[in-house]
């Protein structure tokens, strides 16, 4: 399997634990993404979501 590629994940959702709000970064080495139950629309905002989100 190849090595993972070292990923900068820029990010402005506020209300996630996750973020670094002063430097718009997600201080996670990685996170993941999957399809909302909405998806199918073909718009970007219906198809993806982060899976890592937690609350503040
Ligand atoms: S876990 Fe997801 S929503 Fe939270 S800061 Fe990281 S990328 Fe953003």
């Amino acid at each position: 399997m190849a090595e993972p590629k070292k990923q900068c994940i820029h990010c402005s959702v506020e209300s996630c634990r996750h973020l670094q709000q002063e430097k718009g970064l997600c201080s996670l080495e990685s996170i993941q993404v999957s399809p909302t139950p909405m998806a199918y629309s073909g718009d970007p905002a219906d198809e993806s979501m982060c899976s890592s989100y937690e609350c503040r």
